[in-house]
C-alpha cells in the first residue's frame, strides 16, 4: 500500500476525532510498521476515554498537549510522507494544518466524506459510498490481497472504526461488501463484543446523569417539524462535571423517538466558551449535510453533520430554529 521509498509516516486525522478517526489511523500505524516502517499517529486535539483501550492508543501525541507538541512537530518536520485520514478539507485538521502544509512530504487523502478539497494532498483516496475510513482502509487491503494477513490489532482497530461511524452497524451499512470484511476481521480472532462493550458500556455515572438531564430538562421537541434540539452550555458542563467524550453519541438518542426525523445537539465549545458546536443527525433522507454548510458555516454526511456559530446559547437556539424552518416542507 505504501513503498518502499518512505519510512518515516506521520498519520493523521480531524479535530475532535472519534472512533473512525483513532481506529483507522492506528490501524495503518500497526500496518506500516509491520512492514518496517516508522510510523506516528498525532491528531489535533484529545480525544474520548472510550477509545483509550484500542491497541497504540497510548502512543498517539495530541498536537494541543504541551507535553506532546514538540515530539508532534519534530514528527512532522521529519515526515516522509503524510497520511490524511477520515476528513475531507485541510480546515478540518484544526491546529494542525499549518504544520501539515507547511511539510514538504507528500500527502496522501484516505476518506470517505462528499466532495474532498482536491488541492491540499498529492494522493486522494476518497470513497464516499463507504461507512468508515476503516472500510475505505480494508477496501485498500483487499485489492492488495492483504487482508486476510494483517494482524489481531490491525484487525481490532478497523472494525472499531467501522462500528463507530455505523452505530454498531445500524446505519449506512446495508453494503454486503462490508459484512464480507467484518467476516475476514473474525476470521483474524477479534472479539466484537468485547469491542462493543469496550466503546458502548463504559459511560461515566456524570454521563448517565447528564444524559437523564439533557433528556428531561433541555431537550425540545419540535413536533410538526419532528425535530428535536438540545443545548448544553459549558457553565451546565461544570454542575454535570462533564468530562470530554460524556456527550458522545447523545445527539443520536432523540432520534429514538417514533416519528422523529432530525435532532441537533448545541454544544458550547470548551476550548473556545461563546462558539456553539452543532451536531446533526437525521434519519431517511434529510439532508444534514446542507443544512449545516447553508446555516452552520460546516458539511459532513447526509445523515450526520457539523458546524459552528459563533454566538451565544439562546442566539444559537433562534439560528437553529430558523434554519429549521427553511427546511420546513421536508420536516413536516
Ligand atoms: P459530529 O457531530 O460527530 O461532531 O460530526 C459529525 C460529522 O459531521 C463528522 O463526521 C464530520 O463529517 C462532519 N462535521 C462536523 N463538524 C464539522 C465542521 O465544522 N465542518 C465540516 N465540514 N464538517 C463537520
Ligand atoms: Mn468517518
Amino acid at each position: 500500500m505504501v513503498n518502499g521509498q518512505y519510512n518515516q509516516i506521520v498519520i493523521c486525522a480531524h479535530v475532535n476525532p472519534d472512533g473512525d478517526a483513532i481506529g483507522s489511523t492506528l490501524a495503518l500505524k500497526h500496518y506500516l510498521e509491520r512492514k518496517g516502517k516508522q510510523a506516528t499517529v498525532i491528531v489535533p486535539n484529545i480525544f474520548p476515554d472510550f477509545l483509550k483501550w484500542l491497541p497504540g492508543a497510548d502512543g498517539i501525541l495530541i498536537h494541543t498537549n504541551k507535553k506532546h507538541q514538540e515530539l508532534a512537530k519534530d514528527a512532522i518536520r521529519q515526515a516522509d510522507l503524510v497520511i490524511i485520514c477520515d476528513l475531507n478539507q485541510p480546515n478540518r485538521l484544526g491546529n494542525m494544518e499549518q504544520d501539515i502544509m507547511a511539510s514538504t512530504a507528500p500527502r496522501i487523502l484516505i476518506d470517505h466524506h462528499l466532495d474532498p478539497d482536491k488541492e491540499f494532498c498529492q494522493a486522494i483516496v476518497s470513497c464516499p459510498e463507504m461507512c468508515a475510513t476503516g472500510e475505505v482502509i480494508c477496501h485498500l487491503l483487499n485489492q492488495e490481497k492483504e487482508l486476510d494477513n494483517i494482524s489481531h490489532d490491525e484487525a481490532v482497530c478497523l472494525y472499531t472504526a467501522m462500528m463507530c461511524d455505523t452505530g454498531a452497524f445500524s446505519f449506512n451499512s446495508n453494503r454486503p461488501v462490508v459484512f464480507e470484511y467484518i467476516s475476514r476481521l473474525l476470521a483474524r480472532g477479534i472479539d466484537k463484543d468485547q469491542i462493543y462493550r469496550n466503546v458502548f458500556y463504559t459511560a461515566s455515572e456524570a454521563r448517565l446523569r447528564l444524559q437523564g438531564y439533557l433528556l428531561y430538562v433541555n431537550m425540545k421537541v419540535l413536533h410538526e417539524r419532528h425535530t428535536a434540539i438540545m443545548t448544553l452550555t459549558n457553565q451546565e458542563r461544570r454542575r454535570f462535571k462533564v468530562k470530554n467524550g460524556d456527550t458522545e453519541g447523545m445527539v443520536n438518542i432523540p432520534l429514538t423517538m417514533l416519528g422523529l426525523r432530525l435532532s441537533i445537539f448545541i454544544n458550547e465549545d470548551t476550548e473556545h466558551p461563546g462558539t456553539m458546536k452543532l451536531s446533526l443527525r437525521s434519519v431517511g433522507d434529510f439532508p444534514c449535510d446542507q443544512m449545516a454548510s447553508r446555516f452552520f458555516g460546516g458539511g459532513g454526511h447526509k445523515n450526520a453533520s457539523g458546524g459552528k456559530l459563533h454566538c451565544s446559547m439562546p442566539e444559537a437556539l433562534e439560528k437553529v430554529k430558523a434554519a429549521i424552518e427553511y427546511y420546513a416542507e421536508m420536516l413536516k
